[in-house]
């Protein structure tokens, strides 16, 4: 599971065109990497994968499933609001800047969503989360609150958090760019973890790094374009 298929989508924001005509195919449990300058769209498109941005063109799904949309006899209708809160439940979302509920202790933070969505009862959605803290490192946190806890170690929250809802796909969305350098790698390591364990990630950042090890596509993107896309190797080779 996790195959996600992108055909034609574009995106205009007044007359900027912050997405134009982009296909992209990612098989299930793979990771794809996506580049490009500040501007060329990388966020937009990663937003459109999980509807917080309705497209104007194209279609995206994942596992066949029209993100949006419902597909009956050959016409897709759009969904309602409530429809694609449940759709977004498959779709894991980490953002630059964490997002934990402040005024939750990290438990909280991990066992809110499992229960509010009906996917959990309290006792196994405690269970899970003590497994999550486990797989980023952080059991002895369990208690903590978010702003006792370094920009890494929220960050790894937010990754385990996002786990809690058992998505088919998870979204990164440069993770690791409001952290200090030294807090970059624990991060990372959580993603390489998560890499290796078969769930479909798609990471938009700057760690080259990072994507020449991990990457198994690179897509490269210019002002709204996909201008190159292919593996580390073929992409980001040293001269
Ligand atoms: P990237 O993630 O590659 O930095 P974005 O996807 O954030 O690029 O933005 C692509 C373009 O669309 C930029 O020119 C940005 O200013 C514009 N844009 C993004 N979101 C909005 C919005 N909500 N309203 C207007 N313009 C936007
Ligand atoms: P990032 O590239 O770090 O994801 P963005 O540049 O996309 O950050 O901006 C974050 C938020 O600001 C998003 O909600 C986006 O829709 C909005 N935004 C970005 N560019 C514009 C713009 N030119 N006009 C209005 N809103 C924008």
């Amino acid at each position: 599971i996790g195959h996600i298929s992108i055909t034609g989508v574009s995106k205009q924001y007044g007359h900027h065109k912050a997405l134009n005509n982009v296909s992209l195919e990612i098989e299930p449990g793979t990771v794809t990497v996506i580049l490009g300058p500040s501007g060329s769209g990388k966020s937009t498109l990663l937003r459109t994968i999980n509807h917080l941005e309705r497209v104007d063109h194209g279609f995206i799904q994942i596992d066949g499933e029209y993100i949006g949309y419902r597909l009956e006899g050959n016409k897709l209708y759009e969904l309602k609001e409530k429809e694609i809160l449940k759709q977004r439940i498959n779709v894991g979302y980490v953002f630059q800047n964490f997002n934990l509920f402040p005024h939750m202790t990290v438990l909280d933070n991990l066992i809110e969503a499992p229960i509010a969505h009906g996917k959990l009862d309290k006792q196994s959605a405690i269970a899970e989360a003590l497994r999550l803290l486990e797989l980023v490192g952080l059991s002895d946190k369990v208690n903590s609150w978010p702003r006792h806890l370094s920009g890494g170690q929220q960050q790894r929250i937010a990754i385990a958090r996002a786990l809690a809802l058992k998505p088919k796909v998870m979204l990164f969305d440069e993770p690791t760019s409001a952290l200090d350098p030294e807090l970059v790698g624990e991060v990372l390591d959580v993603i390489k973890t998560l890499a290796k364990s078969g769930t479909t990630l798609v990471v938009v950042t700057h760690e080259i790094g990072f994507a020449r090890e991990v990457a198994d596509q690179i897509v490269f993107m210019v002002d709204g374009e996909i201008v190159e896309q292919g593996s580390a190797q073929q992409l980001l080779n040293h001269p």
